[in-house]
């Protein structure tokens, strides 16, 4: 260490001077020891070698008393329910094992004094000639004035839109009224002003709801109960009471099960019935028939020609089903950000129609509940699919878990006597 004290201060007249930085080290030394964020560099062991005083600050630990001893044991990580993570997903351990950088800002850092702290995590590894990695640098932030802010806002918004949603629902109430020609009596140029009132009101009514789903979804408090589902008669039965809103525009609708894979197992409506793989996943059903209603209302919406599809494949891990429509398609560019909140095409095949923005966000929010993951796959001026994958339930999984389910319904009238 030499002779530069934290903020870069030097020599007498406290300023910093290029004499004082001659060499790489020093300034390197500088830098290190100046950043705010924690940086510690491990070996190929995992054994600290170096940790500066940023990383000192955040953990609790001396820097010195730190170096020379195991990163896990320094650099304690835990989930938000503050249970240790394990070996295989330690962030620690994972750079070692597979050789690529990991970036994590889920995971909390237990501090020396116990404390959970959430922290930004970046570990890069420094792979040597062999390929091996020989060592690892670890950089890493505390969030916690961050994510109190997230949570802040998030509470701002959900307590807004849940105020908002009341007068609205009001104003809508009482144009439908004067709308009504049993009650009122209005010449056709006020009908066409309330009618657009109407809309507009439905669309901000819309907007307040999604904003309230997905506040919830961000800070963990969307309603879920995952029970067992058998997708295949689920998304059947849905399709159907979907039907009439696709052949209202006049766009075909079809329900497909199977793939190349499932030939023999094919169906589709109107079809015969053939015998088909039961797909079972563990979802919450009310949550799950969102998201669908949500693919589907936009593949209606964006697609002015042609058909509408809902298909269902799967393998033995995995249960896939896709809305596919032949409608404008997506440009690659903005195909990675359709999941992000608000986030609209701004093209002149779509930009016209209403929408908010948000229920692609809400859907990935609710897809990622169940471990699962959706996508987009799409042609400009062929149409669009999104896919969505869950992880499959053998038959006996299924049925255990039903078995299960089925006991708790039958004790949960017997808890609420014990209860009360
Ligand atoms: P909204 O439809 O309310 O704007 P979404 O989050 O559901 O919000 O969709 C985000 C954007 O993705 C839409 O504004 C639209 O530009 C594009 N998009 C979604 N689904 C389709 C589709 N089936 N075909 C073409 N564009 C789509």
């Amino acid at each position: 260490m030499f002779g530069l004290s934290k903020g870069g201060k030097s020599g007498k007249s406290g300023k910093l001077l290029a004499a004082d930085l001659k060499s790489e080290q020093q300034k390197f030394e500088l830098i290190v020891n100046t950043i705010e964020d924690g940086v510690a560099l491990l070996d190929a062991e995992g054994v600290i070698q170096l940790f500066n005083p940023g990383a000192g600050k955040i953990s609790g630990w001396n820097c010195d008393e730190a170096r020379g001893l195991s990163s896990r044991s320094v650099l304690k990580l835990v989930d938000n329910k503050n249970t240790p993570v394990a070996d295989a997903d330690d962030p620690l351990t994972k750079v070692f094992s597979t050789g690529q950088p990991v970036r994590n800002n889920t995971l909390f850092l237990k501090t020396k004094s116990e404390k959970q702290l959430p922290v930004s995590l970046n570990i890069s590894p420094l792979i040597g000639p062999d390929g091996t990695v020989n060592a690892a640098v670890v950089v890493f932030r505390d969030v916690e004035e961050e994510r109190a802010e997230e949570q802040r806002r998030a509470d701002f918004i959900s307590t807004a839109s849940h105020e908002m949603r009341t007068p609205v629902a009001a104003i809508e109430g009482y144009l439908a009224l004067a709308l009504n020609n049993k009650v009122t009596t209005i010449d056709n140029r006020a009908r066409d002003y309330l009618e657009k009132a109407h809309a507009s009101t439905q669309h901000l009514g819309q907007l307040f709801q999604d904003l309230l789903t997905s506040a919830k979804a961000e800070d963990g408090r969307l309603s879920s109960h995952p029970v067992v589902v058998e997708l295949g008669a689920y998304l059947e039965q849905l399709a159907d009471d979907l039907k009439f809103a696709a052949e209202k525009k006049g766009l075909f609708m079809e329900f497909v099960v199977g793939s190349s894979r499932h030939k023999d197992a094919s169906k589709s409506t109107g079809g015969e019935r053939t015998i088909r793989p039961l797909y079972y996943v563990l979802v919450d059903p009310d949550r799950l028939r969102e998201v669908v209603t949500n693919l589907f209302d936009n593949a209606v919406k964006y697609t002015d020609t042609g058909k509408v599809s809902i298909g269902l494949t799967g393998d033995d891990q995995v249960v896939q089903f896709y809305v596919r429509d032949t409608g404008p398609g997506i440009p690659s560019e903005d195909a990675p950000h359709l999941f992000q909140k608000f986030y609209r095409v701004d093209n002149s095949a779509t930009r016209t129609i209403g929408g908010t923005g948000l229920g692609l966000f809400i859907c990935q929010k609710i897809v990622q509940l169940y471990n699962g993951r959706i996508w987009v796959e799409s042609e400009l001026g062929k149409g669009s699919t999104f896919f969505i994958n869950f992880p499959r339930l053998t038959a006996q999984q299924a049925a255990e878990k039903q078995a299960a389910e089925a006991a708790h319904q039958e004790l949960a009238p017997i808890n609420s006597l014990a209860s009360s």
